[in-house]
């Protein structure tokens, strides 16, 4: 077959294939370690389980609107308008399988040939794929160490130029773990302020801020109707096999958002649409648990990492991502990751499966069990 030629732009998530090679290990047999994929260990609190449960029994097998659930819309908008402080709309809501969906649909929506992007790196990978896909121009802004892993605003005012049409934030970020404080993200609207520049604020992780309050840049004046707000159910409810996550964005872009989904999926899956609601209008306490116990293993995996020679990670303060800096240890990060794959049965992340920023560095997601992760610190020492 002779493909398209944008396929070979097209980019990948390498947890997945991190993951494929750590359960090729296990099939011949070695016990490892999962810190690579970033999904909590928890199951789905069972009151959204018996929810999808009575919803299949009830018949809610068919095909739904291809935007989402009215109801499910609405209770979305509630949400957000709570959690936000801002006033939501349920015609401004597209439900889609999964937050990631939004942002290929809002890059297909806005991005042409030739656009720039500007988007944080190390980032979430996927930002640059769809990007480089649709033929715009990925622009990276490097998150530093030194600046807890925050956006330089005088690096990102150096990357704007006339064709600069979107900007990408994500807080809490992946990898990580740092935040946009409410101070950092007043001094990126200032700067964007007079540009016809949409954002896609990645805010998947917005339950999880540990240290401060989660702060949306929809929440300044005038932002509301240029960003386009990403949020699901995966990471807070322990949802991701669930798909299902949303966009929050003008009516007339979630209109077109909404054809994206008619040509795509269609719509979303309807037992799973009335879970959700469930997830957002019941009790919140399987939710907190989770929360609660990031913050208990969180401390555990930074004094475990920063016991390691040549080992230095500062303290992340959202998600469940910890990234220390692996330079000293004199391995390039791949090689580093690989090592303690093969050598050490320790699955984690080369920081490079996050952009060219992210050499020197490796992630580990502590979405594992408190005496996992002390198993795992134990075993990256003897290897090393
Ligand atoms: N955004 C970020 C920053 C993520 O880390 C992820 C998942 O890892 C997503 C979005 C997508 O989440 P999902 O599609 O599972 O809802």
């Amino acid at each position: 077959m002779k493909y398209a030629n944008r396929m070979s732009k097209l980019g990948t998530e390498t947890a997945f294939e991190v993951l494929a090679k750590a359960k090729k290990l296990e099939a011949q047999g070695k016990h490892i370690i999962h810190l690579e994929i970033g999904e909590p260990d928890f199951t789905t609190p069972d009151n959204i389980i018996q929810a999808a449960i009575k919803s299949l029994q009830a018949g809610d097998t068919h095909y739904s609107a291809s935007n989402g659930t009215v109801e499910l819309r609405t209770s979305i908008a509630k949400y957000i308008s709570k959690t936000r402080g801002i006033d939501a709309k349920p015609d401004e809501v597209v439900v889609t399988p999964g937050g990631k969906p939004i942002m290929f649909y809002a890059i297909i929506a806005l991005v042409e040939e030739g656009d720039e992007v500007i988007y944080p790196n190390p980032g979430f990978p996927i930002y640059e794929s769809m990007i480089n896909f649709m033929g715009g121009k990925a622009v990276p802004v490097q998150l530093k160490e030194e600046k807890s892993f925050a956006f330089d605003p005088n690096e990102l005012k150096s990357l704007i130029t006339d064709k600069t049409k979107m900007l990408i934030i994500n807080s809490p970020q992946n990898p990580t773990g740092g935040i946009l404080t409410k101070d950092d993200i007043m001094k990126i609207a200032e700067i964007v302020k007079d540009k016809d520049i949409t954002i896609l604020s990645d805010e998947i992780y917005s339950r999880l801020v540990f240290d401060g309050e989660n702060f949306s840049i929809t929440q300044i004046p005038g932002f509301k109707d240029r960003t386009i707000i990403l949020d699901g159910f995966s990471k807070t409810y322990a949802m991701t096999g669930w798909r299902a996550g949303y966009g929050v964005m003008n009516e007339d872009l979630a209109q077109k958002i909404a054809r994206l989904m008619t040509n795509s999926n269609s719509c979303n899956n309807a037992f799973v649409q009335k879970a959700c609601i469930e997830a957002l209008e019941g009790p919140q306490d399987g939710a907190e648990k989770m929360r609660n116990e990031f913050i208990a293993r969180r401390e555990i995996i930074v004094e475990g990492l920063n016991s390691i020679k040549g080992f230095s990670c500062i303290m992340p303060h959202g998600a469940f991502y910890a990234f220390p800096n692996i330079t000293k240890t004199g391995y390039p990060s791949r090689e580093l990751n690989d090592h303690l794959l093969y050598n050490g049965n320790v699955a984690a992340l080369s920081g490079t499966a996050f952009g060219e920023f992210g050499e020197g560095y490796l992630r580990f997601s502590y979405a594992n069990s408190r005496d996992n992760i002390r198993e795992a610190i134990k075993r990256i020492k003897a290897v090393l």
